[in-house]
């Protein structure tokens, strides 16, 4: 996984190289850093040019470090490097920030092949990342790709780009569901046990040709919850009527 990440990073630089460096480079030549550069191992706020730094056709070296993307610092502290929603309600890390096309592109990194039920959800998670720029950059700034690399095939999925439309429905839709979830206790009646169908994907988060299961409580089958949830009759093992076990802890 790690070697198929670098591979794809590879791409990235050989894109970057084959585009005599993007509109930036002049401008990382002389010196000039972004608000947020990506972690190079030089200070965030710093005057002289890098050391790469040349002039005429962009040399390999130079490619590899205009390419480089904002990343979480592995050295950071957990969540310590997310993006928050001016109205304060929800906030997100991305995983990647690419920039060398002088317009951002959102890549989320993934352990896995991609296959099964998750591939879904990882589409909303990408989509709501590309909100949460725009929101955070006052509605006026717009990535322009959005990407999962599934390391476990080496392979990226493109996700559709939301419109401003459907960015501003789901400010809507987010700020009422915190509403709803978080910002009280919800009554059990605002909490019906209605799942979602369970999706079929295949490998690199490919749309299975059945894209959700014919048995629309599917999810309810594996479901950590299904003993004690009205919305499934599954019959929970309690042998001692007296404790739970889950993960080898006694609840
Ligand atoms: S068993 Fe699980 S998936 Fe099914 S309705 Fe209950 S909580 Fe939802």
């Amino acid at each position: 996984m790690v070697e198929a990440a670098i591979n794809l990073h590879l791409d990235e630089v050989q894109s970057c190289m084959e585009s005599g460096g993007g509109p930036t480079l002049d401008d990382w030549r002389s010196g000039t850093r972004e608000e947020w550069p990506a972690p190079d191992g030089f200070p965030r706020q710093w005057g002289e040019p890098h050391p790469a730094a040349g002039s005429g056709p962009i040399t390999w070296t130079e490619a590899w470090e205009v390419a480089r993307p904002w990343f979480v610092d592995p050295d950071a502290k957990p969540f310590t490097q997310t993006s928050a929603h001016p109205g304060e309600w929800f906030q997100g890390e991305y995983d990647m920030v690419y920039r060398w096309s002088g317009t951002p592109k959102i890549v989320d990194l993934k352990a896995s092949i991609g296959k099964g039920d998750r591939s879904g959800d990882y589409l909303d998670q990408l989509r709501m990342y590309a909100w949460l720029w725009w929101e955070t950059h006052d509605r006026e700034e717009q990535v322009e790709g959005l990407e999962i690399w599934y390391l476990g095939t080496g392979t990226v999925k493109q996700v559709n780009l939301p419109s401003e439309e459907e960015m501003a429905a789901l400010d809507s839709e987010l700020e009422g569901l915190y509403e709803k979830i978080h910002s009280r206790d919800p009554s059990i009646e605002e909490c019906p046990p209605e799942p979602s169908p369970l999706r079929f994907f295949e490998r690199g988060g490919i749309p299975a040709d059945t894209p959700v299961h014919a048995d629309e409580r599917a999810r309810c089958t594996r479901c950590d919850y299904r003993g004690i949830c009205d919305g499934s009759d599954h019959d929970i093992e309690l042998p001692l009527e007296t404790r739970v076990e889950r993960f080898g802890h006694a609840r």
